[in-house]
């Protein structure tokens, strides 16, 4: 891990947020968007040249101060660093785990450093560093934390099993934090973006030009929708998902299946095959 300090005067009220993953696509996006609402930056990823020209070019255009750390948020002992650093620094309000990986497949014909980086990257990465930040968070009753999630947290497809698997594990701890966080000022938002148009698609071995154009999102407004969602307070952001009701649709079924199993008898359908094999 290396990292690179600016001495560029910041705007000190909104504090300092981090991106992971802001080399590139919804994580660049982000580092922009931040720094023209004047917060100073921490930007991480693993290609230090990208970090270092928007480093520049944010410093210059909103005169925000920006560091930026080279770190391969998959390798343990880089995310160790990364974390201890972020966890020491009292002036970040604002953390975007961002930073995702995706190699699209079946699991027999995934290689293991594939599946384990998804697992390494869109899990323990991003679990790691909301615990880095939130006891700072809640010690001060101030900060936001933005967990990049996706619609395939929800669904699973034959080529998606791993990344589903990882984003599901997004929604469940993310939605687990704003728990954690209730009654405080302190903000959890889990965003869930259907198909962007990002170069995550080309890297997982589907390229975009596979996909309906009618179904793709600009990465331009998935962000400045997430953002908006923040803004309205809203838990979950689902940027191209029109029919809100859809959610609450879901959620009041997942409390019902949730309470449906507490109980504590076989149900009948298990009972009656019991019965037949005794
Ligand atoms: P992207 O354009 O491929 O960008 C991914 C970012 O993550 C890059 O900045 C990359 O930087 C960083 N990253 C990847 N592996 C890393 C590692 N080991 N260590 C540190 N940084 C790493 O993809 P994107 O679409 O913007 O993805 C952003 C997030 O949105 C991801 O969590 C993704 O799962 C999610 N998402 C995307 C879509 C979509 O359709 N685009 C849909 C739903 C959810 P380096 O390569 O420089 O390290």
């Amino acid at each position: 891990m290396t990292q690179q300090t600016s001495n560029t005067q910041g705007i000190a009220k909104l504090g300092t947020g981090v991106v992971t993953g802001a080399s590139a696509g919804l994580g660049r996006l982000y580092a922009d968007r931040l720094a023209r609402r004047g917060y100073d930056l921490i930007l991480i990823a693993r290609r230090g040249d990208r970090l270092d020209a928007t480093a520049t070019e944010l410093r210059a255009s909103h005169g925000v101060a920006v560091k930026t750390i080279v770190a391969d948020l998959g390798a343990a002992a880089d995310l160790d660093a990364v974390v201890k650093t972020i966890a020491g620094d009292a002036s970040i309000t604002m953390l975007v785990n961002n930073a995702g990986v995706s190699t699209f497949g079946p699991v027999a014909t995934t290689s293991a450093a594939d599946l384990l980086t998804m697992l390494n990257v869109n899990i323990t990465a991003l679990a790691r560093l909301s615990q880095a930040v939130l006891p700072g968070f809640k010690q001060r009753n101030r900060g936001a934390l933005v967990n990049i999630g996706s619609v395939l947290g929800y669904h699973s497809l034959p080529m998606s099993s791993v990344y589903s698997g990882t984003k599901a594990f997004v929604l469940q701890f993310t939605r687990g934090l704003q728990d954690e966080v209730a009654g405080t000022e302190v903000r959890v938002q889990l965003v869930t973006p259907a198909a962007t148009a990002t170069d995550i698609w080309e890297l997982a071995g589907l390229p975009l030009s596979n996909l309906d154009p009618a179904t793709v999102m600009l990465a331009e407004q998935c962000v400045d929708a997430a953002l908006a969602g923040l803004d309205l307070g809203e838990a979950i952001s689902s940027p191209s998902l029109e029919d809100a009701g859809l959610f609450k649709a879901y959620d009041d079924a997942r409390g019902k299946l949730f309470g449906g199993g507490q109980t504590g008898k076989v149900a009948s359908r298990y009972a009656a095959k019991e019965a037949l094999a005794a």
